[in-house]
């Protein structure tokens, strides 16, 4: 009998999903498998927020195989040995694994073609599972990618995006393959309390509900901070529970500005990924240098240590950093100022940021996390590097009633309106009443005047 193995990495989802589509159309039995990679674990890629939204997601999609039949099967240890032991357990010809963009993800792909080759098995990589366009599918005329974003999302806009595969009906899965037992939220420790739950369903279920009252208004209320008006779907997207191509085509398919809008911020997340695929050591590395001589933990601990905790007495970064550790998720515009600040007003490494987001984001992914970083940092895409986001005159355009800010700094929260922003101005009767609330870390001025002074000498 034919068998096929599918190795689930970032797509945990049984909607359109195209290996799992190849694999039951060529075979009589597949193994739905995925390994917990102790590779990745050794990474420090495995923090708190995302293990449990992985183990929410993979108890959704072991629900949705019993459903039809089958079941998930789930080892840890090498991936490219579980495969393998898993594949020859099973007699299996072929194994189905959808395509990824790291530098990591490519060794691993190399990794399994040249293991499985040997044991007389053929590896099926698969396109458009975790992008909505492939890496790769558009290029300018002289480069083997696109370094900006107008360009490219003018082209990507042109594609055709391949039809939207239905959830299989039946799923048949050998017996005798053993399996670990599906781990579980409840066991993992350090979650922050207002973390999101993971799973195909509660992806779906929040995508319908965002397509039905959400997305119209997006173009008009994306950067607001109070209100909260973008889709959430960051996690979802990233665990690959929901799949790029069907999100852009029923966004589009919703319609108006707002669809158009939603549209294209996924076609920032494509943007990101064939960044890196094409660059892969710029998860690490400057893409384009600007010979910065950043601060780091040695010269700037006290000032980082302010940041990752939410007292740098700006309101703004203060309520974002506090968000994080609380949700586990931010919204983009607080991100965007929680960057710009650490990177260009205290000029510190970025990759110390990006670390910090990555120990925290339930959403923390590598290309969209370095990439945006680097973007922000002046050192990646950004066709102006050198701007700075100042948080006071961007916390009065974002959150003009300052209603986001006393969301998550309770010091803060008997400071009415907009003067939130600026608690260093309150009168002093006024400043009584915010006490345990820390003075600015530094002058706004000064941040200025040294990230210039430094990229001028770059
Ligand atoms: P929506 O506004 O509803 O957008 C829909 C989807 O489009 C998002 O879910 C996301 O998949 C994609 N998207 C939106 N904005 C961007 C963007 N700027 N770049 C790439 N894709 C985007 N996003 C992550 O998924 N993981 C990360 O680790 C991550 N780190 C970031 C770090 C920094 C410093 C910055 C500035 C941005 C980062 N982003 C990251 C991008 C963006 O902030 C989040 O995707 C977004 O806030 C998620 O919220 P949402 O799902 O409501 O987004």
């Amino acid at each position: 009998m034919y068998v096929s193995v599918v190795l689930f990495t970032a797509d945990l989802r049984l909607h359109d999903h195209p290996p799992l589509r190849a694999a039951l159309d060529g075979a009589r039995q597949i193994v739905p498998l995925f390994v917990r990679d102790r590779r990745v674990d050794a990474a420090g890629f495995t923090v708190p927020n995302r293990l449990a939204f992985l183990a929410d997601c993979l108890r959704d999609l072991d629900a949705g195989l019993r459903a039809r039949g089958g079941r998930l099967v789930v080892r840890s240890g090498d991936v490219v040995e579980e495969v393998c032991r898993v594949a020859a357990e099973a007699d299996a010809d072929e194994v189905h694994l959808a395509a990824d963009v790291s530098a990591y993800a490519h060794q691993r792909e190399r990794r399994l073609r040249r293991a499985l080759e040997a044991e007389g098995r053929r590896l099926h990589v698969h396109d458009t599972v975790t992008t909505a366009v492939a890496p790769g599918a558009v290029t300018p005329a002289s480069a083997d990618h696109f370094a900006v974003f107008t360009p490219y999302f003018r082209q990507w806009s042109g594609q055709r995006l391949r039809d939207v595969l239905d959830a299989p009906g039946a799923v048949g899965v050998p017996e005798g393959i053993g399996s670990e037992e599906l781990p579980a939220r409840a066991a993992v420790a350090g979650l922050s309390p207002g973390l999101a739950e993971g799973g195909e369903t509660e992806g779906r279920r929040r995508l319908d509900a965002w397509l039905r009252s959400g997305v119209a208004a997006y173009e008009d209320r994306h950067d607001d901070l109070a209100g909260d008006a973008t889709s959430r779907l960051s996690p979802y997207l990233h665990f690959g529970t929901l799949s790029p191509v069907e999100v852009v085509r029923l966004a589009r398919r919703a319609g108006g500005p707002g669809g158009e809008a939603f549209a294209r911020q996924i076609a920032w997340r494509d943007f990101h990924r064939q960044v890196l695929a094409a660059r892969p050591a710029a998860a690490r590395a400057d893409y384009r240098t600007k010979q910065d001589r950043w601060r780091s933990e040695r010269t700037a601990g006290d000032d980082i240590q302010a940041w990752r905790e939410g007292r740098t007495g700006y309101p703004v970064v203060d309520a974002a950093m506090r968000q994080l550790r609380h949700e586990g998720w931010m919204h983009n515009r607080a991100r965007l100022l929680a960057a710009s600040f650490l990177a260009k007003t205290l000029y510190v490494d970025w990759r110390i940021g990006a670390r910090h987001f990555l120990d925290l984001l339930v959403d923390g992914d590598l290309a969209n996390n370095q990439m945006n970083w680097q973007w922000i940092a002046g050192t990646g895409t950004d066709t102006r590097p050198n701007r700075v986001l100042n948080p006071v005159t961007q916390g009065r355009r974002h959150d003009p009633d300052g209603v986001y800010v006393r969301r998550w700094v309770p010091e803060l929260r008997e400071v009415a309106g907009a003067a939130v922003h600026e608690p260093w101005r309150l009168p002093d009767a006024d400043r009584a009443r915010i006490s345990g609330y820390p003075d600015p870390i530094v002058d706004l001025a000064d941040g200025l005047a040294r990230f210039r002074q430094a990229r001028e000498r770059g």
